[in-house]
């Protein structure tokens, strides 16, 4: 979906502030426009205002929500309310209540924290959605569906583990391929009913939390389920309101779910985004952690624009230390996002409640309404950077390099007993990664094992542990047509049920290596490897591996495998397939990845970055190419731009040698 205009906005709960509304509702439209807000977010958590009671309901209030911002001249994302519950649903029907995976059920309060298998928690969550479709069809103000808020976490009680045991059948079949699935034979455990199939549990004496395929199982199940009850939430949604888009907020690389699954039945995607800015020189870590989750997001959207639903405009609350971020942050933060793929910079949240937990979260603005605030005047501040970068709206990422981070595979190396044994550091990896395509100049766009690699000249593989199925006939496709593949240590050890291969393993023949053993390092193992004459130290995993027609570009410098390949290349029908052995740092993934890159003719958005300082590229429907240059250090630095280029906003022409201000966000058209 192209939007038309940037989307400035935040979560907003006048419900919280019925009591006093004919002041604060009146104050709140003038301070939004104040601020150049254009958008609210409601009706998030607002479930027991809108249903106070089992079967009655009251929409009056929120009809008086919606024409206000109506007649104010902004636009709704409407919530369903299913992301918390009202205490007489749980009194009433208390299937809606969680157990926990000792099978201790839940009581009353908190958020998220719903059965999404109770028949009763469905039936009155498609009740209430229906109501809110029907009522607000047609509404002028209604933009776009909000579903739910932050799904997540799983629920391990009776109707549960009957929805995993039905889950099983339709995935197994037979409780015989279940059992050969698993490697059932293993201690014994071969079932012979799904019945008797549990959710896994923990401590190990209390059930079955140690098999790497069951508990793979459960995770799949878990995440299924999850997307399942959003699907049901979108029914009647997508009944009435066929014209209106359907987002829900995610939350980066959470773990529960599989966020590519999710995407692919949602029509935006957006996230929560809340980066810890320090002010000092921590920033550019941060800054480059927050790239890659920008990516992620809009990765899992099919790389079209996404929203960053919400960022903090002050210190969040939830946190140990809470620390304040500097002056210029929500700019640099939601012009970051911008800079992505965002089509909105949105905030959590308008105005802070009295009470609650999230009393003291920052907020566009206090409970007082005061405008004369350094979080409302930054907000503000972000209002006139975004009428700036406005050509660049609804513009698309065309990336040449794609990133692969995996959910499944995820899952499987989180259960993966060897190496590091729960600890094999995925995400960092995947993280690690990024940050080093970016360094060198490249943009990322960030897919699973089952998106298209076509549109791609490079595609980026770290510890791709479990093959999907397919995943490896693609990629060698891939690099027979011309490709450039780039894979790790840890890859392609198990199938997509997480079990061993009984015949070659299939990355074999695209790796020209057979993989032989993997050692973990602890504290005081030492290795190196040397790269264009330096010596690059390694860390953590040192992967031994064989060459099976494979040539080999750099061995390893100690250990008893000394002389053994750290480095190969592969050549593949026209393409080629790269293969790093052991894990090393950040700086030595910048100068391998980005010397096989343009090796490959892989080119660059920018040459020569300053370290802390990011490119990226958004294209418009006429042609239009924007460029973004982000520096998130503390100082000043000087960039040379490739091309003539006109600066957003200004319309001051950009060429050669420029300085970027300290920790700002540069967008830029090329002429
Ligand atoms: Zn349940």
């Amino acid at each position: 979906m192209a939007n038309k205009f940037f989307l400035h906005g935040a979560d907003y709960n006048p419900e919280q502030w019925i009591k006093y509304k004919d002041t604060v509702w009146k104050e709140d439209m003038l301070r939004a426009k104040e601020a150049g807000i254009n958008e609210l977010n409601v009706g998030i958590f607002a479930w027991s205002f809108l249903e106070p009671e089992d079967g009655v309901y009251d929409f009056s209030w929120l009809d008086e929500v919606m024409d206000m911002l109506h007649e104010n001249g902004m636009k709704a994302i409407l919530a369903t309310p299913s992301g918390a519950r009202p205490p007489w649903l749980a009194e009433k029907y208390p299937s809606v209540l969680r157990m926990d995976k000792e099978r201790k059920p839940h009581v009353f309060g908190g958020r998220h924290n719903g059965c999404v298998s109770s028949p009763d928690f469905q039936r009155k969550v498609l009740e209430i959605n229906t109501r809110l479709a029907q009522r607000y069809a047609n509404h002028p103000a209604l933009y776009m569906w909000h579903v739910s808020n932050e799904y997540n976490n799983d629920c391990h009680c009776p109707r549960c583990q009957k929805a995993f045991q039905e889950w099983l059948r339709a995935r197994y079949g037979t409780i015989d391929n279940l059992n050969d699935s698993w490697w059932n034979t293993f201690w014994s455990h071969r079932f012979t009913s799904f019945e008797q199939v549990e959710s896994p549990t923990t401590p190990s004496w209390l059930g079955e939390c140690e098999s790497p395929n069951h508990n793979l199982a459960w995770r799949r199940f878990c995440s299924d389920n999850l997307i399942k009850f959003f699907q049901m939430e979108c029914e009647p949604l997508r009944k009435y309101t066929p014209h209106i888009p359907i987002t829900t907020n995610l939350m980066q690389t959470f773990p529960g779910i599989d966020y590519f699954a999710q995407g692919r039945v949602m029509d935006v995607s957006s996230w929560d985004n809340y980066p810890q800015w320090r002010g000092d020189e921590r920033d550019v870590d941060i800054s480059y952690d927050a790239s890659f989750k920008h990516d992620l997001m809009r990765g899992v959207g099919g790389q079209k624009p996404f929203l960053m639903m919400e960022s903090c405009p002050g210190a969040v609350n939830w946190g140990g230390v809470n620390t304040l971020p500097p002056p210029g942050t929500v700019l640099y933060q939601g012009l970051q996002a911008i800079a992505h793929g965002s089509d909105s910079v949105q905030y959590f949240q308008f105005r802070a409640g009295r009470g609650g937990s999230e009393q003291f979260h920052g907020s566009v603005l206090p409970p007082d309404g005061s405008a004369d605030t350094r979080a409302f005047r930054e907000v503000t501040e972000v209002s006139s950077a975004l009428e700036k970068l406005q050509p660049a709206c609804g513009s698309v990422t065309r990336n040449q390099i794609a990133l692969v981070y995996d959910w499944p595979n995820r899952w499987a190396l989180d259960y993966a007993w060897m190496a590091h044994r729960g600890n094999q550091k995925y995400e960092d990896t995947v993280r690690a990664h990024h940050t080093a395509l970016v360094s060198a100049g490249y943009g990322v766009d960030m897919i699973d094992q089952l998106c298209d690699l076509t549109p791609y000249k490079a595609v980026i593989a770290p510890m791709v542990y479990l093959l999907r199925d397919g995943f490896a006939e693609r990629l060698t496709r891939f690099a027979e047509n011309g490709g450039l593949v780039y894979l790790t240590y840890l890859s392609g050890y198990v199938n997509e049920e997480s079990l061993r291969h009984v015949t070659t393993p299939p990355l074999e023949a695209l790796t020209g290596v057979r993989t032989d053993e993997i050692d973990a390092y602890d504290q005081g193992h030492e290795n190196s490897f040397l790269w264009q004459s330096k010596a690059w130290p390694i860390k953590e995993m040192a992967q031994l591996s064989t060459p099976r027609g494979a040539q080999v570009l750099a061995t390893y410098q100690q250990q008893f495998y000394q002389g053994q390949p750290v480095l190969t290349r592969n050549t593949v029908g026209s393409g080629v397939c790269y293969t790093l052995q052991a894990r090393v740092d950040t700086d030595c993934l910048t100068a391998v990845l980005g010397d096989l890159l343009r090796q490959h003719g892989v080119t660059p958005l920018m040459e020569n970055l300053p370290h802390g300082v990011i490119a990226t590229a958004r294209y418009g429907e006429e042609g239009e190419e924007f460029l973004f240059l982000l520096n998130s250090n503390r100082e000043d630095v000087t960039v040379a731009l490739n091309g003539a280029y006109t600066w957003l906003g200004s319309g001051e022409e950009a060429q050669g040698e420029i300085i970027l201000k300290a920790f700002t966000v540069n967008g830029f058209v090329k002429k």
